[in-house]
């Protein structure tokens, strides 16, 4: 692994932390770029790793807050950045930090990363509880996550992910990146992607979890109708006038229809 020469730490990737670091500098300056990181933002960078975005960042922006779970990396993160008074670091599972005491205001934060892929659809879950806090979010993720993120109706990928993300947020797949900017190479291929809650929505308000559970139940099987997967949420009177075509599939409503069944979860109390 090591030669003399080479910098006096070396980190080995841990798997389990889904460590796959970039290298690539065209790749490292086309992300900076998509986030146009400026003074006086609140930059929350997930998953710092050994710093390849984390420089260029607290650069531009004067200020950035890192999460990071892996102990050796966070102490490197230290050495490297502690000095500069704009730079913190929450040295945690990211899947337990309080992002609402992170936010200065509505709107404000501006969050980053090439994400852990092991983790990354229950962050992205449990960020879009967040949404009112979110200024904009720009990660790299699994290429086959950002295509469910970003499918629309008729799809294969087109699901829950794409329906609850979609309800909160426009998605925009940025750019594709190959396993080589990374080290160690990735088995997958990737993208940026960026996720901006909307404001305003254009969406009827609804309970997030009379939509969460009528999209989970018409997806629980995709291959069956409407009117067999929305049965434990609708009882036969109201399957029978509902505002769609309940012979169709799961992945033929459109994000509206799923809001206009939610907004009937709401009315008739059916929600758990
Ligand atoms: N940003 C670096 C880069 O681009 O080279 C590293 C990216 S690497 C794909 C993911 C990073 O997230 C690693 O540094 C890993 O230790 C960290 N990580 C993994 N799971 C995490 C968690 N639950 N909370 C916070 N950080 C985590």
């Amino acid at each position: 692994m090591s030669s003399a020469i080479e910098e006096s730490y070396h980190h080995r990737a841990r798997k389990r932390f889904g460590q796959n670091f970039l290298h690539d500098e065209h790749v490292i300056n086309r992300i900076v770029k998509a986030i146009t990181p400026g003074p006086g933002q609140k930059l929350v960078e997930i998953g710092p790793g050994q710093g390849a975005l984390t420089a260029p960042l607290l650069a531009a922006a004067g200020q950035l807050t890192a999460i990071e779970i892996d102990r050796d990396l966070a102490a490197l993160l230290r050495t490297r950045y502690g000095g500069n008074p704009g730079f913190e670091l929450i040295e945690n599972d990211v899947l337990a930090v309080d992002f609402a005491a992170l936010a200065p205001g509505p709107a404000s934060l501006r969050i980053v990363g090439n994400l852990p892929y092991n983790i990354s659809t229950p962050l992205l879950f449990r960020l879009l509880q967040h949404h009112p806090l979110i200024h904009d979010m720009v990660f790299m993720l699994q290429l086959e996550v950002v295509q469910r993120l970003a499918a629309g109706p008729g799809s294969g990928d087109y699901g829950r992910l794409s329906v609850m993300m979609q309800y909160y947020c426009e998605v925009e797949l940025l750019f594709k990146v190959a396993p080589g900017s990374f080290t160690p190479r990735p088995k997958v291929d990737s993208a940026v992607v960026r996720l901006t809650p909307r404001r305003p929505s254009p969406f009827a308000a609804v309970q997030p979890e009379a939509l969460a559970r009528v999209v989970k139940a018409a997806f629980s099987q995709r291959r069956k109708t409407l009117r067999n997967t929305l049965k434990e949420v609708f009882s036969a009177e109201q399957l029978a006038v509902l505002p769609i075509d309940t012979g169709l599939r799961a992945e033929n409503l459109s994000v509206d229809d799923y809001v206009r069944l939610a907004v009937l979860v709401d009315q008739d109390g059916t929600s758990a």
